[in-house]
């Protein structure tokens, strides 16, 4: 392997890209390139979802017990490695290291909710449908199954997908981001390590090449896909015209709607830390809120106020609020978001686009930015900045304020902040998204209910994790059987069989 470059993982075994493609992973908080990372090739990704396909009968009919005890094992190693995940995480993403700890947390559960999956796999069995006649429902994998990953949780998203589908009895291909790459490379040696046989996981870091290849390959079964919009509906479309199963993750414009009766100082600083963690790069921030009646003013004075007290720093730094964006691009295209918004009307109450980082001044960091008196028809709340600019909109009632987020193509997460309960039990019943907070800014279900969004968010039919991830990644079959004694032999001739 060369020096600094980054392998790819088929076959239980590293090796080195031969597509002669690769890319730089940054530092984000340095703003130096640290490492490579190959693009894999059409035919690399052959390669693995050869060995995928090899390694299918084997897993596929491994006990379900079997499958979770391996899973069991990488949940202890993942334990044991938390804080080298955290320390890598935060690395090439940027997040400070109690943020991407509690990420890797958040992915350790999923894979917890995984080894509880042979009761999940559990069908369905009712004697006598006809006389002598049986029937039972099995839930079989489906093959091999592709997991294509955005840069913004390199430990978590994988992990909402690969634990889930392994136990289920399928083989897969992770494709993380190329930003990212090096979390789910570190992932599937641990895996290994817990005993997954050889072949079971395979990682190909790449490009939109590597995925173009997952999507229309004869031998993937099911496509899960997490990122971007624009390239959700690309993988949705590509991928079910070829046939596949596919859930498409997309992007997000989550509203926080706040009423006068809320408790102001509790409201500022939930959304403080769901505007601004994670620098905003979180597909479940606020990036948008809607201040209902009087509630407006005070409520801008106090997120400005606790945005602009946020330290601002290299995310392995000790007291660090918020780390630097991925990339410089990234920042350049937050920073001309913000022009944008500020050329048509919008209020600068706090501009991060000119923040120095003594000692990082390379790092790619953008402070807390707030804009007010958004309108729904400025660029800056139209488009998915994903960056740490909140936007505070004015509406006169909650009425109004569930109508315009009800307008939004996107439908992620929202959340209510209100005293009243009959406020929010409307607001629950009536807004269109997919998960919905009460007084809860970031309402990211835990990992045995299911995440996704609606609309525009989420491309397919069933959403990740939790019970709907199991049904995403088998299929039913239902069995009819008779064993028949000679004296009740009746075949039913060439009429419709009806078993009654
Ligand atoms: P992205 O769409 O640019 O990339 C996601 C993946 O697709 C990466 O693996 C990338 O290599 C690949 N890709 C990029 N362009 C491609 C193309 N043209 N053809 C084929 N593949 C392509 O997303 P990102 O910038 O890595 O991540 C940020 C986005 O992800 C945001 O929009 C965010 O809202 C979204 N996101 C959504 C969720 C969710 O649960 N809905 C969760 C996390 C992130």
């Amino acid at each position: 392997m060369k020096e600094g470059q980054l392998p790819l993982w088929i076959g239980g075994k590293e090796r080195p890209g031969t597509s002669g493609r690769t890319g730089e992973v940054f530092d984000p908080s340095k703003g130096e390139p640290i490492r490579r990372v190959p693009f894999a090739s059409r035919e690399e990704v052959g390669e693995a979802v050869a060995a995928a396909r090899a390694a299918f009968p084997a897993w596929s009919a491994t006990p379900p017990l079997r499958r979770a005890r391996v899973l069991m094992r990488f949940r202890e190693l993942l334990e044991a490695h938390r804080a080298e995940l955290a320390a890598l995480v935060s690395e090439e993403h940027g997040k400070t290291l109690p943020d991407a700890a509690g990420s890797v947390q958040r992915g350790i559960e999923v894979v917890e909710f995984a080894t509880g999956i042979p009761h999940l796999l559990e069908g369905g069995f009712t004697e006598d449908v006809a006389q002598g006649v049986d029937c039972h429902s099995t839930l079989q994998p489906l093959g091999v199954c592709a997991g294509i990953t955005p840069f913004n949780f390199p430990a978590m998203v994988p992990m909402w997908m690969f634990p889930v589908a392994l136990a289920c009895g399928n083989t897969f291909i992770l494709k993380p981001s190329e930003k990212v790459p090096s979390t789910s490379l570190r992932l599937a040696r641990l895996l290994q390590e817990a005993g997954l046989p050889d072949g079971v996981l395979n990682v190909v870091p790449g490009d939109a090449e590597a995925v173009d290849a997952l999507l229309v390959h004869p031998d993937v079964a099911a496509v899960s896909f997490v990122g971007s919009t624009p390239v959700a509906r690309h993988v949705y479309e590509t991928a079910t015209r070829a046939g596949k199963r596919v859930q498409a993750l997309g992007g997000a414009k989550n509203h926080a709607v706040v009423l006068p009766d809320c408790e102001l100082d509790f409201t500022a600083e939930a959304l403080t830390g769901a505007a601004y963690g994670s620098a905003g790069e979180r597909c479940m921030s606020i990036s948008a809120v809607v201040a209902v009646g009087e509630v407006g003013d005070a409520l801008v004075e106090r997120l400005r106020a606790k945005a602009e007290a946020l330290k601002v720093g290299p995310g392995s730094a000790p007291g660090v609020d918020m780390g630097p964006l991925v990339t410089a691009a990234h920042r350049e295209r937050i920073r001309g978001l913000v022009q944008k918004g500020v050329d048509e009307g919008a209020k600068v109450v706090l501009d991060g686009r000119s923040l120095r980082v003594p000692g990082a001044e390379r790092g790619f960091f953008l402070g807390p930015t707030l804009l007010d008196h958004v309108r729904t028809e400025m660029t800056v709340y139209r488009e998915e900045i994903f960056g740490p600019v909140l936007v505070v909109l004015r509406a006169a009632t909650l009425d109004d304020a569930i109508a315009l987020v009800n307008r939004n193509p996107y439908g992620n997460g929202t959340a209510i902040f209100t005293g009243s309960g009959r406020a929010a039990r409307r607001f629950e019943h009536e807004i269109q998204v997919g998960m919905v907070g009460v007084n809860v800014p970031i309402p990211v279900p835990m990992a045995f209910y299911s995440f996704g969004g609606w609309k525009q968010s989420l491309f397919g039919d069933l959403h990740v994790h939790g019970v709907e991830g199991v049904k995403f990644y088998t299929r039913t079959k239902a069995v009819t059987t008779r064993w028949p004694e000679p004296e009740t032999r009746d075949p039913h001739g060439l009429a419709m069989p009806t078993h009654g």
